[in-house]
């Protein structure tokens, strides 16, 4: 077992006041890798204590510059522990460990966007009344939470706090207890690099418990959170108490889709792996194939022989996909996808498991399966499992209400030769980020991401991430 892990609040580790722990368990072997602190109320305000006395002290003198500086060197901190750190993610959520390096790299990508993005942060100067000067000042919140979800620890972390740090907020961060040894590891980088104590901190404990006493918290003036659209409402209602503005990321339902004219050699392999990257755990998973019907036959052929190559195993022998995250989580899966077969989906192709896989991981080999209805619900909800339902469609009307027919609205593919028509689709299509013959599930640390409809309201990443960790505040001159 790896030592047990603590909070840290005002630069010091600590255990949870109630001595209180939470198991974390290795999905891959389904064995205890280690345990958390089970935080309560008490934990959480002094978490937020500490955070308001680094704003209002030490962090909060800090210049923009000075700020921008300490995230470049957490950023090469990331770097210099990137193989600990990504083997790190690939025990704790089971992930194949070539997926973890990414992610590592894409933690540390956000650190050195955002420590570049600190000082070049502008508010405007507005023309008003003569004799005036106006400023509109783009100033922090003050004190932020985060509330992170186990599917991507290092990449929400850093997207998420590197925004708001950057533009010098105060953060407390309850990170998921299924998942977040790396959050836990990157934050004692951060005061290496020389981030004031209390700046960041860190309150492990259940979402019901620690996560609702951060949403509800009169001493928070942000909340950041990414995971399910239950918990988000939850998390927004509780912030709304306080009139505190959310950001919310709450997954998708995202199509893939083929037009007949498509280079399917490029687009295959992508649309197999828009599902099967972390097990299909992605918010911005392509979990729907919508084929014109010209080529469904050709498509679902070349589909299934890609996905019964597959290999399912524990995460560090490198598969193509790991286990799910937790025992809960397959059964969940295994539910939606029994449902589905019940009322007529058919399963079109299943990969395998690895010959060395462990006997008690929580594996859910990758499944392609059509016959489904448009409005089945496993057509318009988040399965959170490497499964990729098909669906036929004869004309470009047909396949933009398609992609549009379902509660949300994260990201969309296009894949098509015609540059005219790509485009038509990608203005019809309501998600936050649309791409054109090719997809980028989860990466673009540069673009901004989040969601329409039910995937949410707010966006991270990019320019755009550090704006929303900011309000304006105007100060007019009358000066004659
Ligand atoms: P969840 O939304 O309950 O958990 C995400 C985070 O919220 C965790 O840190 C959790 O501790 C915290 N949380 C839980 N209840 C809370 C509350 N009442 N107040 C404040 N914080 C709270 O997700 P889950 O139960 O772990 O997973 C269930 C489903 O959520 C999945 O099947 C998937 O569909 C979805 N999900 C989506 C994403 C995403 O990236 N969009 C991530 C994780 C889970």
């Amino acid at each position: 077992m790896l030592p047990a892990r603590t909070n840290l609040i005002a630069g010091e580790a600590c255990a949870a006041t109630s001595g209180r722990t939470i198991e974390v368990v290795d999905p891959s072997s389904g064995s205890v890798l280690t345990t958390l602190p089970r935080s309560d109320r008490g934990d959480v305000d002094s978490a937020v204590a500490a955070a308001r006395t680094a704003f209002d002290g030490a962090f909060g003198r800090l210049t923009a510059t000075e700020r921008g500086r300490i995230l470049l060197r957490l950023s090469a901190l990331i770097t210099e522990h990137h193989a600990e750190l990504a083997e790190l993610e690939c025990l704790d959520t089971g992930k194949p460990i070539q997926q973890a390096r990414v992610d590592i790299t894409a933690c540390a990508r956000y650190f050195e966007f955002y420590g570049g993005a600190a000082d070049k942060l502008h508010g405007e100067t507005i023309p008003y009344a003569q004799g005036s000067t106006v400023m509109a000042l783009r100033v922090p919140h003050g004190v932020t939470g985060h509330i992170i979800p186990w599917n991507y620890p290092a990449q929400i972390f850093g997207r998420s706090v590197g925004g708001a740090l950057a533009a010098g907020n105060a953060c407390v961060v309850k990170p998921a207890e299924d998942a977040c040894l790396t959050p836990l590891r990157i934050a004692t980088l951060a005061l290496d690099a020389g981030l004031p104590a209390g700046a960041l901190n860190m309150v492990c404990g259940l979402g019901s418990e620690a996560g609702a006493a951060l949403a509800a918290h009169a001493g928070i003036n942000h909340i950041s959170f990414t995971g399910s659209p239950q918990t988000g409402t939850a998390v927004a209602q509780a912030a709304a108490v306080n009139h505190v503005p959310v950001t919310l990321e709450l997954g998708g339902k995202s199509p893939q889709i083929l037009f007949a004219d498509a280079d399917l050699d490029a687009a295959l392999p992508v649309v197999v792996n828009a599902i099967v990257q972390n097990a299909g755990q992605t918010c911005a998973a392509g979990s729907r194939v919508l084929i014109e019907r010209g080529i469904h036959e050709q498509v679902m052929e070349r589909l299934a022989q890609r996905f019964e190559a597959l290999r399912t195993g524990a995460g560090i022998d490198g598969p193509d996909c790991g286990p799910l995250i937790n025992r809960r989580q397959l059964e969940r899966v295994q539910s939606r996808v029994d449902q589905a077969i019940g009322d007529g989906a058919r399963v079109v192709a299943r990969a395998a498991m690895a010959d060395r896989a462990p006997a008690n991981g929580f594996f859910f080999p990758p499944m392609l399966i059509d016959g489904v209805a448009a409005d089945h619900s496993i057509a318009q909800e988040e399965v959170f499992g490497p499964v990729l339902a098909a669906f036929v469609f004869d004309h470009e009307d047909e396949a933009a209400h398609l992609a549009n027919a379902t509660p949300y609205g994260l990201t969309a593919a296009v894949w098509t030769r015609d540059g005219s028509r790509a485009l038509r689709i990608a203005h019809r299509i309501d998600a936050g980020q649309v791409f054109i013959n090719n997809y980028g599930a989860g990466g673009g640390i540069e673009l901004p991401f989040g969601g329409m409809k039910h995937s949410g309201y707010g966006r991270e990443k990019a320019f755009e991430g550090l704006r929303s960790f900011t309000t304006i505040k105007t100060i007019a001159i009358q000066h004659g």
